[in-house]
């Protein structure tokens, strides 16, 4: 039996149709939505991945603006333009590309980015509300991995689920909202011993590590869901015998497939819907904005 495809691009479609109709009823009550960008120093793939975001945003009536700052950019300046955005009732949301020049500590600015604007739910405040189950933002990828869990049709309260990588960006969210939902989580990483015998347990296994064909068939079996947040860049050889990149998942796709129940892509998967995970953030943070704004003030 063939596994079901867990197609992200056609989930995510339906989402961003989703934010659509949600952003045309937020505008017909005056708001305007604005997601700000901002990006520091010479990577070329920040801004390229600037120009996907904002095809994506203005596909679904959202703002986007991208504040370009170059590789000198001190950290005390970065930090004032965070505050700036801040303070600013036109601007919903405020995502950082990463990686940011050595100068400036990374960690330091995400946690400058005022919750309730932190699009990407990477602020501290946010990932530590996970542990509650209920915070402002969620992460972006947790959400996406979240939504394509929901869509294979696994319960996951009381399911074995495995999470392979314990990043504090992905992994670790990823197990928190796991867990939240009652699923029996184990968390493995470099040094855990004996990767298969954790794997091969799992009802749902999801594998966020960024190295390709980490798993491959001897890691799971028949019955299990498998999500495949890796991203990889590989070279292997075009139609024409030349050498060709091409982006790969964590999980050796043609060997996992035959086996398991159901499986995301890469690409196809995560990726697309995280995007889309973004902009329905976006709607989120203009909702719980505007709640805070209204609430009478405490005498
Ligand atoms: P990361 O910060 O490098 O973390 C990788 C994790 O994998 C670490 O926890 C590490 O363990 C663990 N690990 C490394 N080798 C391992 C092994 N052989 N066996 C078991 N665990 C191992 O990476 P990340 O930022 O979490 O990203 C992971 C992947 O997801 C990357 O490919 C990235 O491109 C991709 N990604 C995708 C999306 C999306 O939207 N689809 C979003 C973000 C990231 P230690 O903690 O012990 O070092």
């Amino acid at each position: 039996m063939s596994a079901i495809i867990l197609d992200g691009t056609a989930y995510a479609e339906e989402i961003r149709a989703q934010v659509a109709a949600h952003v045309a009823e937020l505008q017909s009550d005056g708001r305007v939505i604005r997601l700000v960008a901002i990006v520091v120093g010479d990577d070329p793939a920040g801004r390229l991945y600037a120009a996907s975001q904002r095809r994506q945003s203005e596909k679904v009536g959202i703002q986007y603006e991208l504040i370009d700052l170059p590789e000198s950019t001190t950290q005390e300046r970065l930090l004032e333009t965070i505050d700036r955005l801040n303070v600013d009732h036109g601007v919903t949301g405020i995502l950082l590309h990463l990686p940011l020049p050595p100068h400036i500590e990374s960690s330091l600015a995400q946690y400058r980015i005022d919750p309730y604007k932190d699009v990407e739910g990477v602020n501290p405040a946010n990932i530590g509300l996970l542990f509650y189950g209920e915070p402002i933002i969620a992460p972006c990828t947790a959400l996406a991995v979240n939504e394509l869990v929901r869509r294979s049709g696994l319960v996951v309260e009381g399911a074995n689920a495995v999470v392979v990588g314990q990043s504090r960006i992905v992994g670790k969210p990823i197990t928190m909202f796991l867990l939240s939902q009652n699923a029996t989580v184990t968390a493995c990483h470099k040094l855990t011993r004996d990767l298969v015998s954790h794997t091969r347990a799992a009802d749902l296994l999801i594998v966020a590590v960024g190295k390709p064909g980490v798993i491959g068939a001897e890691h799971v079996r028949p019955g299990m869901v498998v999500i495949d947040v890796g991203i990889n860049s590989v070279t292997g050889t075009g139609p024409d015998g030349k050498p060709s990149r091409r982006t790969v998942g964590d999980v050796d796709f043609e060997a996992v497939a035959p086996v398991v129940r159901a499986i995301s892509p890469v690409p196809g998967g995560v990726g697309p819907l995280t995007v889309a995970m973004l902009l329905r953030n976006t709607v989120e943070a203009a909702r719980k904005q505007q709640l805070t704004r209204s609430e009478p003030a405490a005498s």
